[in-house]
């Protein structure tokens, strides 16, 4: 299998070329040459694997140039037992009214997050071994991203971590989390500025290309290709669960939907894939918070990315966005998998600010099954107490988007499920509003708080940083 761009202007490469790099050098995504299918019986021939064994089987759809023993070994480090709560590393948990909860939160950072890093993490070393080379990982955070990178990275002697944070701007939690790491290779940076001032450094020195190729340095945002391959697996995993119960002679056509609580549409992207892939998936339902970008892509076929400054900070903040890079590649597939006539929409929207496909809205559905819908905090609230007071469990905010959303477009007859994509203990302001609850710390964390943090306080000083970098890059 060969990568190549959805702009047409990249020469075909192979997996382990464009795992750090999801950007095509034509300023495109890198996409698969053409999407592998999977068979019915093929895909029964998985049903009795562990989750490992069945990410081996699916990722050698994708990255053939890894030969298969060494994947093998990757899916098996990368989903250890030891490195998430539930055995069974992603359970399915049925929820009240016909909805089942895929639980993709049982990592070391209690989020979806996990379930792409970790594989990425292991496959980066390997690939690095391989051709003799470090790689140094720089990136912004306000939460999520950053622990999930830090927890895959951890160690690695051949890979370093600089990860910008807001100062005072993380909750407590994600604090304990990320500084409480001993590793010399994680290097946790706090910035007296806000998020965006991050940002805006990691944009500066990313664009140094000489500063960049001296220290060898890499970002893994939601544009990965990895990430966007590791996370198909949990599709499948999802649909054999789903049909465990159902007689073998049924199997061939049993279908069901599934709702992902959105942002970059890195999630729900894999599910497109999947799907495209053969697995039996009937609607892939968009849920978005009240920063609706995709909702409004999704139901009117017009795309109109917004400006940061028109980004409403949430309770649900990991699908805050305003534009979402991912969508290129659903784009891609919608227009036939053309390059030119993706290109010319790409040109559009820089003139004009927005995309339009409404002629194509029909086929959004009946071809790839997309449906979306939006939640406010209100919802947010309201579903968090009804499934409590229903099933006596409690959902994080994001997955309680997904939920409203789920119940809008579950259909009699196929199962919905809802990915869950972080804990509650992450969220527990609004699970006290919602619940009256007062969430303590998963107990295999407990003392996480107490634990003595590492960060280094730095001023919003590009010079300072790029001198803290070099010092400490692995090279
Ligand atoms: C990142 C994240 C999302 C959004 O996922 P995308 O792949 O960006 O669509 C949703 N919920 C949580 C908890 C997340 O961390």
């Amino acid at each position: 299998m060969k990568y190549i761009s959805t702009r047409g202007g990249m020469e075909p490469a192979p997996y382990s070329a464009i795992l750090l790099e999801g950007l095509a050098t034509d300023g495109g995504l890198v996409v698969p040459e053409s999407i592998p299918q999977i068979d019915a019986e093929t895909l029964e021939s998985w049903r009795a694997l562990d989750y490992p064994s069945l990410a081996t089987e699916v990722l050698s759809r994708y990255a053939t140039d890894i030969p298969r023993e060494d994947l093998a070994r990757l899916c098996r480090d990368a989903y250890a037992p030891e490195k998430f709560v539930a055995e069974s590393i992603v359970p399915l948990t049925p929820l009240d009214g016909g909805l089942t909860l895929v639980g993709l939160s049982e990592g070391p950072t209690l989020a979806f997050k996990d379930m792409a890093m970790q594989f990425l993490g292991q496959a980066l070393e390997y690939a690095l071994a391989h051709t003799d080379r470090t790689l140094n990982i720089i990136g912004a955070t306000s939460g999520d991203t950053g622990s999930a990178a830090e927890y895959a990275l951890r160690g690695k002697d051949s890979i370093g971590v600089f990860m910008l944070s807001p100062q005072g701007r993380m909750s407590d939690f994600q604090r304990a989390q990320m500084y409480s790491l001993t590793d010399d290779n994680i290097h946790n940076i706090a910035i007296a500025g806000v998020f965006d001032d991050c940002q805006n450094l990691l944009k500066s020195l990313s664009g140094d290309l000489e500063f960049k190729r001296a220290n060898a340095l890499g970002t893994v945002n939601s544009i990965n290709l990895g990430r966007i391959s590791a996370q198909i697996v949990y599709y499948v995993w999802a649909w054999l669960r789903a049909s465990d119960a159902v007689a073998p002679e049924e199997r061939g056509s049993f279908e069901v939907s599934v709702t992902v609580p959105s942002g970059n549409f890195g999630n729900i992207l894999s599910g497109h894939l999947a799907k495209a892939m053969g697995v039996p998936i009937r609607r892939l339902v968009l849920a978005a918070n009240e920063n609706n970008v995709l909702d409004e892509f999704f139901r009117t076929g017009v795309y109109t990315p917004r400006t940061a400054a028109d980004t409403h900070a949430t309770s649900s903040p990991s699908m805050d966005i305003s534009k979402a890079s991912n969508l290129e590649r659903f784009i891609f597939d919608l227009l036939g998998r053309d390059p030119e006539r993706l290109a010319a929409a790409w040109r559009e929207l820089d003139e004009t600010g927005r995309i339009d496909l409404s002629a194509e809205l029909p086929r959004f559905l009946e071809e790839f099954g997309f449906q979306s819908g939006t939640s406010t905090h209100a919802d947010r609230v309201a579903t968090i107490r009804q499934v409590h007071e229903a099933t006596g469990i409690v959902i994080d905010p994001h997955t309680a988007d997904g939920v409203k959303v789920a119940r809008e477009h579950a259909e009699d007859g196929v199962p919905m499920l809802v990915l869950e994509t972080a804990k509650p203990e992450k969220f527990p302001e609004i699970v006290l509003e919602a619940t009256g609850l007062r969430l303590g710390m998963p107990e295999h964390l407990a003392g996480l708080l107490e634990l003595p943090q590492h960060v280094t306080e730095m001023d919003d000083d590009e010079t300072e940083l790029r001198a803290f970098i070099a010092a400490r890059a692995v090279k």
